[in-house]
């Protein structure tokens, strides 16, 4: 992997104020959206170590980075898993539908207030009508999008790395060979 996009990723963790122990979970966040939407098949060729979708002439994961004769390939990548990324993905939408909604509530209340007691030309019906749109939609995409946004991504990715670090943990504790080194990070290619 190079170093920009290591970097990249880094801005993009530090905006959420969240840094994953495992950086590759985020590369992989949105595949594994396509795959537990079922828009790409089950079946397939994926990381031993991540379980990034590999392609045919891969001898290196584009995801993690693990050399591929190490990791293995996996036909399926595990429910357990598949949970995590889902548990990420609805946390942040919960955030972001709870945050919308409490702009809209906001923007009600700001509504009635305004007919009930504005002086003047602010208790007039139609400029209270007018910040309620308006105000409902400013205050629906700060509270949705930007504040709820973040506040879900943080939780969401703490969740997922949560169930990611048990997964690496129930995965090499079999005595055996195990894949990866107990730091959640794959082995470099020697
Ligand atoms: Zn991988």
């Amino acid at each position: 992997m190079g170093g920009t996009a290591r970097n990249k990723d880094r801005e993009l963790r530090g905006i959420a104020g969240y840094e994953s122990p495992y950086p590759y979970l985020d590369r992989l966040q949105l595949k594994m959206e396509e795959r537990l939407a079922h828009r790409v098949p089950a079946a397939g060729r994926f990381c031993g170590f991540c379980y990034g979708r590999l392609r045919e002439s891969d001898s290196e994961c584009g995801f993690c980075a693990a050399s591929i004769a190490e990791a293995g390939t996996v036909a399926e990548i595990p429910q357990d898993v598949l949970r995590a990324y889902k548990v990420r993905q609805k946390t942040e939408s919960r955030w972001v539908y709870g945050g919308a909604f409490a702009g809209l509530v906001i923007a009600s209340l700001a509504f009635v207030t305004m007919v009930t007691w504005g002086p003047g030309p602010l208790g007039h019906p139609a400029a209270a009508f007018a910040m309620l749109i308006g105000g409902g939609y400013l205050l629906a995409q700060l509270f949705g999008p930007l504040i709820g946004g973040q506040a879900g991504y943080r939780r969401g990715a703490r969740a997922r790395d949560a169930i990611w670090a048990r997964h690496l943990a129930a995965r090499e504790t079999p005595a055996g060979n195990p894949v990866a080194q107990q730091d959640g990070h794959p082995r470099s290619p020697s």
